[in-house]
């Protein structure tokens, strides 16, 4: 609450032009309280973000179960805002030429308005290798089943050394966990080579893989989307394809270990 009403009556006074915050759980809770207090509108999960003509902020957001992707404009309100997905922008080159100014502001908190308290502060256990460091990402979808036939996704990917992701109706399953979720809401991930099995390359996903180094995709259907964004792609049944690719590249493993001195 104090931290809504401080930085809408700041953008109130310092009127800004436009207003961005991380979709973080942080910017997601505090920047449709700012957009509500300024009576501006605010584009959430936004996954690119452009300048247009007149300062005007072009925002791209999967709309529609991510069958399009719509471009969002705020022409007559200000601030324009939005919330940006986390790892969807590339880092770029610092510019060391550009000079920005810190203005500190003193606020005072009433105790009244400190209506949520931190009682305690609870460690989540560490992931294991983040999916965003990996070389090799398998990920595997609804095309898959069960649990038992996600295994040929992680039999592969223990073949391959890589990590394991999934999509958003693996993680509804239970068969990956939350923070190997990759897309729209979930993990962007840059990998040298990335295979979706039985993945149908729906938008909220594929956000998520587009800047991954090779994309192969093995799925029974040719007329999947994820066809029209990878590099390799095998039409066939996973369980048949898949087995016989993790057996060869075992027997290519134990080949090169014999070879080893
Ligand atoms: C606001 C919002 C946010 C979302 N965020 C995300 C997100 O972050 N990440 C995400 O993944 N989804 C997200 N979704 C869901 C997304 O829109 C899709 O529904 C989802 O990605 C589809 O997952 P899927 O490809 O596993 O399943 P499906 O779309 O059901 O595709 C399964 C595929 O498997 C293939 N298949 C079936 N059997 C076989 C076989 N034997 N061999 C090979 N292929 C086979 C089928 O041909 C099909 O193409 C979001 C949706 C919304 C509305």
């Amino acid at each position: 609450e104090p931290y809504s009403r401080i930085l809408a009556k700041l953008a109130s006074e310092a009127k800004p032009e436009a207003i961005l915050f991380p979709h973080t759980a942080v910017g997601s809770d505090l920047a449709p309280r700012v957009a509500a207090k300024l009576r501006t509108g605010l584009s959430a999960h936004v996954v690119n973000i452009e300048l247009g003509e007149r300062g005007l902020l072009r925002q791209i957001v999967p709309g529609f179960g991510g069958s399009i992707m719509a471009v969002v404009l705020c022409p007559k309100r200000r601030p324009q805002m939005a919330t940006i997905m986390p790892g969807v922008a590339r880092k770029p080159k610092p510019d060391w030429s550009r000079r920005g100014e810190v203005i500190r502001v003193e606020e005072e908190v009433s105790e009244e308005e400190l209506r949520a308290r931190t009682l305690e502060l609870v460690e989540e256990p560490p992931e294991e290798k983040p999916l965003e460091e990996a070389d090799i990402v398998v990920a595997g979808g609804w095309g898959l089943r069960s649990r038992e036939g996600f295994r040929i996704v992680e039999e592969l990917a223990e073949a391959l050394s890589a990590a394991v992701g999934g999509t958003r109706p693996a993680l509804d399953e239970g068969w990956i966990k939350p923070h190997q979720m990759i897309g729209h809401s979930g993990k962007t991930i840059r990998p040298k080579l990335y295979i979706a099995i039985g993945i149908s390359g729906e938008m909220h996903h594929t956000v998520g893989i587009l800047d991954s180094g090779v994309i192969v995709a093995v799925n029974n259907d040719p007329s999947a989307p994820i066809f029209e964004v990878c590099d390799y792609g095998v039409v066939g049944d996973a369980f048949e394809v898949i087995p016989r690719l993790t057996s060869m590249l075992r027997e290519l493993r134990g080949a090169q270990l014999k070879q080893e001195p």
